[in-house]
């Protein structure tokens, strides 16, 4: 009996608790605007047109492979109020913006994740046949919300795959999400296992 209650204590995750992975996926915007009622203080990003959409299927194919792989994954939304220790997460965007095709991809990170950055735009940009902007160049980049939400670890990104308002990244982006999801699965590995 005593066997069963440890079970179901443990089972039982208060909202804040921390949690354990290898990896943290987020699928940036998804789920929201139904989920911005409960973070009433955080800006109800909607994302880029078609952003939202593409989104949760890199996330899902990067999960399923890490998973094949043996890791343990936590795949979350753009708001959710768990703490996680991983030792990678990734924040997963399409950038969008005014005028059109004036951005790139781009990769943002909090600071102990430069080594992860400077090979994510290495790696990408063996596949990626536009510009990738600087990294950091926005404060949403810099200062991204979801940082918070783990603890440090050398391997913190926010990765932008391209500008989805440009009709030309945009054209080589839509039909190349599970390829995003599988690049990005490679590269986790590449980082956790060498
Ligand atoms: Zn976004």
């Amino acid at each position: 009996m005593a066997f069963i209650l440890g079970i179901l204590v443990t089972n039982v995750v208060p909202a804040g608790a921390e949690e354990h992975a290898d990896v943290l996926l987020q699928a940036g915007h998804e789920g929201r605007p139904a989920s911005c009622a409960r973070f009433p203080r955080r800006p109800c990003n909607l994302g880029a047109p078609g952003e939202r959409q593409m989104t949760p299927l890199v996330a899902d194919e990067a999960a399923r492979r890490l998973r094949a792989a043996g890791l343990v994954v936590a795949r979350v939304p753009a708001d959710f109020t768990q703490h996680y220790r991983v030792r990678a997460a990734v924040f997963i965007h399409f950038d969008g913006a005014y005028p059109p095709c004036t951005s790139g991809a781009s990769i943002g990170y909090p600071p102990g994740s430069a080594a992860a950055a400077r090979a994510w735009r290495a790696f990408y940009g063996r596949y990626f046949p536009f510009r990738i902007m600087p990294d950091d160049f926005t404060a949403g980049l810099r200062h991204y919300y979801g940082y918070r939400s783990v603890d440090p670890n050398s391997n913190t990104l926010v990765i932008e795959f391209g500008e989805i308002t440009c009709p030309a990244q945009r054209a080589w982006l839509v039909p190349r999400a599970r390829e995003l999801g599988e690049l990005l699965a490679r590269f986790i590995l590449l980082r956790l296992h060498g």
